[in-house]
Parts: structure tokens; C-alpha cells; sequence
């Protein structure tokens, strides 16, 4: 904790983004901003290890603003360079999302900006948005207004209220990785997935599918009607400065 606190202070933080493309066709659709931290000897610490950390001191709130101005003034610089319709996806922690003035930042960075809040999407786990409270729905909702897009990460590992999901004003769901792994793992890997997208297609909502490393994975999801993917197969989250190239090598 104290050495992730430096690492804050002294700037030793970073952001990759992975980019989201359209399943089919492989079009770039946007990215999702994930944080980085290399620390002191050079070696990378997963954010699954540091993020409870910052979560519990609540270091969480200050890194959380940080990572969506830095993802902000990437997308800038990138609609600069003509590429105006890409998103970018930001996730946001459960501690975040309950601090009283998370939409008010959230509304502040956007403008900020200066770019179309429909190309700002925040990505909420299951576990947070399933969290019952007129609370949670209410803060969707402000957010919703800000013109923002939201999605709901790693799906199908909390316990959603169908009614509930229903209800709630978004706009994507995110097929969380373990089920796209399972696809090729025997005859029924690919039945959770399955379910997801035909959730999804009567709700409405847009289908994004995490972890895709394989073909085989990627032919499937397509077949059972999945829209969009985020994987190695696609890119591994890539380096701020490389974006550009990025895109001028596999747009068109
Ligand atoms: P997530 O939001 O579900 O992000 C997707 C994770 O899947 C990323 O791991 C990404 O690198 C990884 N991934 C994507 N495609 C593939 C693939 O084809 N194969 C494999 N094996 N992995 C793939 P990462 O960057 O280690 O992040 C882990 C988690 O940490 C994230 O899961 C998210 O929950 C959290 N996280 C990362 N950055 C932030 C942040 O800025 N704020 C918050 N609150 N959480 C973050
Ligand atoms: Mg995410
Ligand atoms: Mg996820």
C-alpha cells in the first residue's frame, strides 16, 4: 500500500487500452482503459492485486479520477487524429461508484474534454449494479443523463435480478472471460455465452464479448449472434502512443 501510494504521487502509474472491435468485421470500435503499475524493480503488478488494495484505503477514488482524465485526453488526441467515432470504455470500482460526487466528476472530466459524452462508456461489475438499492439505479440514471454509455462488466459470474437488469438504464453487457474460455472446452463450453446473448438480444442490449483468444471462440460467438469483442486474438492492451498506429493498420 505504501509503495502503490508512491507510485501514485511520483507519476509511476500508467494506462493501457485494449481495444474493442466489432466481431464480424473486425472494425475498431473503441478501447477500454486498464491501469498499470510497474513498480520499483521493473515488474508489473496485476491490478487485480493492487486495485482491493486501493479499494480498502481508498486510494481508489483519486486513482479512479486519474485513469478516466488520462483515458479522456487519449480519445482526445485520437478523434484529433480523425478517428471521431471511437468509444472509450472506462471501469469504474464499486467504491468510486458509491462516493456522493462520482457524477458530478464524472460530468466535470467529461467536459473537461470536450469530447460527445455517447463515446464515454463506464463499465460497472455485475456485483455493484446487482446491488439493490434505489440508490444504485438512481446514480445509473444521473449518469445516463450526462449522455454517457454504460456496460456491465464481467456478466454472468454475480447474481443478477432479471427484473431488476431489465429496468436498468444500459447499454452494454460484457460476457465475462471464464465463459469465453469455456467455448471449446466440450460439447456444451459455449452454452453459458449462449444464454448471455440471447439475454442480451431480448433485453436490447449490445454484447460484448472479453478474453477472446481463439477462432474457434470467435466463429462461435459470431454464429450465436454476439456483436462485439475484446481479446488477444483482437490486440492485447496496448500502450498509449501506439494507438495511432494501431488504428491506421487495422481500420479498412
Ligand atoms: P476487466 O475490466 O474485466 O478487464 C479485462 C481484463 O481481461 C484485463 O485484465 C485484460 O488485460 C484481460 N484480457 C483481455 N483480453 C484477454 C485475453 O484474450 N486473454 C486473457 N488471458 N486476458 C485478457 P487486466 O488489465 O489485468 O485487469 C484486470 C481487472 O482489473 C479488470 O478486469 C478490472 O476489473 C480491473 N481494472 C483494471 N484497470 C482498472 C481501473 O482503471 N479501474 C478499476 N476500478 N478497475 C480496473
Ligand atoms: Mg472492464
Ligand atoms: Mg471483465
Amino acid at each position: 500500500l505504501h509503495s502503490l501510494h508512491a507510485a501514485f504521487e511520483h507519476d509511476r502509474l500508467f494506462v493501457a487500452y485494449q481495444p474493442q472491435v466489432d466481431l464480424t468485421s473486425a472494425r475498431p470500435l473503441g478501447f477500454e482503459a486498464l491501469m498499470r503499475w510497474r513498480d520499483d524493480k521493473g515488474e508489473f503488478i496485476p491490478p487485480d492485486r493492487f486495485i482491493p488494495l486501493a479499494e480498502q484505503s481508498g486510494l481508489i477514488n483519486g486513482m479512479g479520477r486519474w485513469v478516466l482524465r488520462s483515458a479522456l485526453r487519449t480519445l482526445r488526441r485520437i478523434h484529433e487524429s480523425g478517428w471521431t467515432d471511437l468509444r472509450m470504455a472506462v471501469n469504474v470500482s464499486v467504491v468510486q461508484f458509491q462516493a456522493d460526487d462520482f457524477v458530478e466528476d464524472v460530468a466535470l472530466a467529461i467536459a473537461e474534454s470536450g469530447l460527445p459524452p455517447a463515446l464515454v462508456e463506464l463499465e460497472i461489475t455485475e456485483s455493484v449494479a446487482m446491488t439493490n438499492a434505489t440508490d444504485v439505479e438512481a446514480k445509473l440514471h444521473a449518469l445516463k443523463a450526462l449522455g454517457v454509455t454504460i456496460a456491465i462488466d464481467d456478466f454472468g459470474t454475480g447474481f443478477s435480478s432479471l427484473s431488476y437488469l431489465d429496468r436498468l438504464p444500459i447499454d452494454r453487457l460484457k460476457i465475462d472471460r471464464s465463459f469465453v474460455n469455456n467455448i471449446g472446452n466440450g460439447a456444451d463450453g459455449a452454452r453459458i455465452a449462449e444464454m448471455i446473448i440471447g439475454l442480451g438480444h431480448k433485453l436490447d442490449l449490445t454484447i460484448i464479448a472479453e478474453g477472446i483468444e481463439s477462432e474457434e471462440q470467435r466463429t462461435l460467438l459470431s454464429e450465436l449472434g454476439c456483436h462485439e469483442a475484446q481479446g488477444f486474438l483482437f490486440a492485447k492492451p496496448l500502450a498509449a502512443d501506439t494507438l495511432g498506429q494501431w488504428l491506421h493498420d487495422n481500420a479498412d
